[in-house]
């Protein structure tokens, strides 16, 4: 019988924590023990999320957490300006972080590496844990080696905190890798509204929508001479996240260094 892994979650009340709340109630190897909120402590995590209590606590402080409840490994969906500090605060910990909150920056993503293989310890980065969403950035940058113009879409919910998307600029980047730096467009273009192109990544735009009734999508969009070619997909529910955040929970228990995006996870 596989041995339970002891997990943690940080952000327990958010929109995505309480999904990995009710993934991992459903997975007997996985062993939920402790929900960290900023603003409750002591209340059981289930009346917390409006249903039964779980006989799991919500504590407000991360490293109490660490030391009272000895996780293995911490889930974070918190925000942009918390998820750097929890990461280092669980490594100094000896606990292994399953990251999914967006906007750590690429300095910070390298200085996290150097502590896990520093401390060998394993951490995973993941800017989307859809399935789907990181076919769509591997058949980007195929696309990208032989379409190199581009541009990505991408559309959220009116209360995503940073722009553009963790997804967005590790598509970007993987695209950045297959086609290098190009400038796109016509070079004497001029934005009559600031804005109006985008945010400009090596020479090609990204574009973010922040309307309610969206989830999390992203389109990304070829040119060629006489052809096009749209790669879509779509987030309709946060379940859809959750497989991929079972994968990463049972897959960093056994890493030594930090795994950034599920597509290293995958074949
Ligand atoms: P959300 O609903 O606002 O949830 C964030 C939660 O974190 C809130 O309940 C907040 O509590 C809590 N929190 C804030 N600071 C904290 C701290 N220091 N310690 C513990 N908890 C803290 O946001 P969300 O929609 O779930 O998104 C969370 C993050 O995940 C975002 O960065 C989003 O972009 C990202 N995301 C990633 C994926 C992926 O696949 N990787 C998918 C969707 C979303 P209070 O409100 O009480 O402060």
């Amino acid at each position: 019988m596989e041995a339970n892994i002891r997990v943690a979650v940080a952000g327990a009340k958010g929109r995505m924590g309480s999904e990995v709340v009710k993934m991992l109630q459903q997975d007997p190897s996985l062993e939920f023990v402790v929900g960290i909120d900023s603003h409750l402590t002591g209340i059981d995590v289930g009346e917390v999320l409006g249903g039964k209590p779980i006989g799991v606590p919500m504590v407000n402080s991360l490293e109490e957490a660490l030391i009272a409840f000895k996780p293995d490994v911490v889930v974070d969906f918190t925000t942009p300006s918390q998820v750097y500090q929890n990461m280092r605060l669980c490594l100094q910990h000896g606990v292994r972080p399953v990251v999914g909150t967006t906007g750590l920056t690429s300095e910070e993503i390298a200085e996290i590496n150097q502590i896990c293989v520093d401390h060998e310890l394993g951490a995973i980065v993941a800017p989307n844990f859809a399935i789907g969403a990181i076919l769509l950035m591997k058949f980007s940058s195929m696309a990208a080696k032989y379409m190199p113009h581009v541009e990505i879409i991408e559309l959220h919910h009116d209360q995503k905190l940073d722009a553009p998307s963790g997804t967005a600029i590790k598509t970007a980047e993987m695209i950045e890798a297959a086609r290098g730096n190009i400038r796109q467009g016509h070079p004497d273009e001029q934005e009559i509204l600031p804005g109006a192109r985008g945010a400009d990544y090596v020479g090609f735009r990204i574009h973010s929508v922040r309307l309610p009734g969206m989830v999390a999508h992203q389109e990304v969009l070829f040119g060629a001479i006489g052809q096009t070619l749209s790669i879509r997909h779509d987030s309709i529910n946060r379940e859809s996240f959750m497989p991929g955040v079972q994968m990463a929970i049972k897959a960093v228990v056994s890493l030594q260094h930090l795994v950034y995006g599920l597509e290293h996870l995958i074949d």
